[in-house]
């Protein structure tokens, strides 16, 4: 989640490098299976919450929720924002509001809120696209 995904599963992502309590058996890979990407930005993520003893994500959703400047949506439990400095055209992250470290243990409301923002991001992203230009 990267951008989406990063943020739900640092321990099940690093392999454990530090495990989440409530989830300690969660370490599926091993820190060499790893692309280098996803291994930079988690170790990024750590770094910063080494330094400022706070969730990236959870910052970065505060400061963008106070501004207004980069949100793309945003319903009960996720919000989408347009990162600073996107790595690609139309990068979006949708991130969870409340900081957790997986999503299975949610309950069935947050998924269908997250596949109504989800959908609701897409449908932006469409008419954004304008894909009847495309087309025709
Ligand atoms: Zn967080």
């Amino acid at each position: 989640m990267t951008s989406a995904s990063a943020t739900f599963s640092f321990s099940r992502i690093t392999g454990s490098r530090r495990r989440d309590h409530r989830s300690p058996s969660l370490a599926v890979n091993r820190p060499a299976d790893r692309p280098r990407r996803v291994r930079e930005e988690v170790d990024n993520c750590w770094h910063y919450y080494d330094e400022k003893e706070r969730c990236i994500f959870c910052d970065i959703i505060r400061q963008e929720r106070d501004t207004g400047e980069r949100v793309i949506g945003e319903n009960e439990h996720f919000i989408t924002l347009a990162p600073y400095a996107p790595r690609f055209p139309f990068e979006m992250w949708l991130l969870p509001k409340v900081h957790g470290s997986s999503y299975e243990n949610n309950q069935s409301s947050v998924y269908a809120s997250l596949a109504r923002m989800l959908k609701d991001t897409l449908m932006r992203l469409d008419q954004v696209l304008d894909r009847r230009r495309l087309t025709s």
